[in-house]
């Protein structure tokens, strides 16, 4: 029989991605010992089958997209994208799916990894392979997410991708379809299109990116279409199988698609289905719902921070969750009680309510950053939203030959303050945090005027919007 060894942290975070691995930087900076659980690699999803590799597999697509829309320079890059190189490029954004690099930085911080599935077995503790961790001040949870499959009669022996596959594969398909209309799915529709693949997109919905203002998916949809892409929009899956090799999906309206692989990019559920949440009180498999310093309701000790609380399924925001959480879990380790969790505070992560930032890196990109018009309106605001064309900016011409876009700023009217923004079209991603610190440091319309944009770049949309406002 083995023997159970303990050890005792003043941390344990369990979950190593992009998130954990903050938390565990912020509590290490603090002077506290930190354990760091992972059950794969170090690194999470995000660096291994999100965004890095996603990423990766786009930036060569916008890329040759931007230079096809300049002359002289359009001429020189008419062939097809050389597919291999770009996998090779992903391959290298992953290190090859080997985290060596990610645990010497966590070995540099000197937080301890311990490798394996990691499960509370009560408040304060958690079980690993043969060992016991314990955590003095707090257990932080930062399991993630996984990929929803739909309950479709058959669909494991298809052998669907889901986001992990669609951003790993090592080949290009024929034919892809792909169901989905958020973000994973136009983006991806969007790479493999481009890498040779014959794309069919199926959506439930009236349009894509449905979270955002109407006229982002509308553009690329639009976009999507003009490079070669089937867009079925209101169209769901009745059934998939695979026939000698071959995907076979008929769908609602029976029409019958063939195609080499069926990508689900059909959401998101917590990794928290088997990790002891019942020791402690909670449901198996829940998001776990957190207040504004990312501690689990109704315990003090124990903390949820990433795409486990549900509250923005993004890295960049889980890292601003884990450097609150891990200031906060400092804070109250050395005795703090009153912390600083005003609008401004350190300790509370304000901006997950209205200030999220999100850059879809589709050809053209959407950028959007706080309420769209309809969450404004819904949330109760007095709100007017102004539109520009972003072809009326002289930066967006030079950037390239029939430019489109569009921007809309939604404005406040109780203080003439910025509650939402949103850019739509090439090069736009590079622009949305103006429209974070603006949003988050309320500045008023009256002010912006006052920050001038340089000539002639894209920004000069402000201007623009500004003047709509002024004028409407
Ligand atoms: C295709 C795709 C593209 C994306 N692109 C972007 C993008 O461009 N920008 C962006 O901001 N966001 C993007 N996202 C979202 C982003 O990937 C997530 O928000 C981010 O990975 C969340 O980080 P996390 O640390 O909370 O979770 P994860 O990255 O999922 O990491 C969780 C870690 O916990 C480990 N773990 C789980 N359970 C246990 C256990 N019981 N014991 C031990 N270890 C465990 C897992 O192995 C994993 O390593 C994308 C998502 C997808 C699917």
């Amino acid at each position: 029989m083995t023997e159970t060894e303990t050890i005792a942290y003043d941390v344990v975070v369990l979950g190593a991605g992009p998130v954990g691995e903050n938390v565990a930087d912020r509590t290490r900076a603090a002077g506290l010992t930190t354990a760091v659980v992972e059950s794969e690699l170090v690194g999470g999803e995000c660096s291994y089958w999100a965004c890095m590799p996603s990423k990766a597999l786009l930036r060569p697509v916008i890329a040759q997209a931007d230079a096809r829309r300049l002359p002289g320079l359009r001429q020189a890059v008419q062939g097809p994208l050389d597919a291999a190189a770009v996998l090779a490029h992903r391959d290298y954004y992953t290190s090859d799916w080997k985290d060596d690099g990610q645990v010497g930085w966590l070995d540099g911080i000197g937080a301890d990894l311990h490798r394996g599935h990691g499960r509370l077995t009560g408040p304060r503790t958690v079980a690993v392979g043969d060992k016991i961790l314990t955590a003095r001040h707090a257990v932080a949870v930062c399991t993630g997410t996984r990929a929803v499959l739909p309950d479709l009669p058959g669909l494991a022996e298809v052998g669907p991708w889901t986001s992990r596959e669609a951003t790993s594969a090592r080949s290009v398909p024929g034919r892809l379809v792909v169901v989905g209309g958020g973000v994973v799915a136009t983006e991806m529709a969007t790479a493999w299109q481009a890498l040779g693949s014959r794309v069919t997109l199926l959506v439930r919905g009236k349009g894509l990116l449905n979270r955002m203002e109407p006229f982002a998916g509308e553009l690329v949809a639009e976009a999507l279409t003009a490079a070669g892409v089937d867009v079925r929009t209101g169209t769901s899956v009745e059934s998939v199988t695979r026939d000698d090799g071959t995907v076979v999906v008929v769908t609602d309206a029976g029409d019958r698609i063939e195609a080499d692989e069926i990508l689900f990019a059909t959401g998101r559920a917590p990794r928290t289905d088997d990790i002891g949440l019942d020791t402690v009180g909670l449901e198996p498999g829940s998001w776990l719902p957190v207040d504004d310093s990312l501690r689990v309701t109704g315990h003090d000790w124990l903390y949820a921070v990433g795409d486990v609380n549900h509250r923005a399924l993004l890295t960049h925001q889980g890292k601003y969750q884990a450097r609150i959480a891990g200031a906060a879990i400092a804070a109250r380790a050395s005795g703090e009680t009153d912390l600083d969790s005003g609008p401004w505070g350190a300790h509370a992560a304000t901006a997950d309510h209205a200030a999220v930032p999100q850059v879809v890196f589709t050809d053209p990109e959407a950028a959007a950053v706080g309420l769209s018009l309809a969450e404004a309106e819904q949330a109760g605001h007095r709100v007017r939203a102004v539109d520009v064309d972003l072809s009326s900016v002289a930066g967006a011409g030079l950037y390239g030959e029939g430019y489109q876009g569009r921007a809309r700023m939604v404005v406040d009217l109780e203080n003439e303050t910025l509650l939402g923004v949103t850019f739509v079209g090439p090069g736009v991603g590079e622009l949305i945090h103006s429209a974070t610190v603006a949003v988050v440091g309320r500045v008023p319309v009256a002010r912006l005027w006052h920050a001038v944009p340089s000539y002639p770049t894209i920004s000069e949309v402000w201007l623009r919007l500004l003047e709509a406002f002024r004028d409407n």
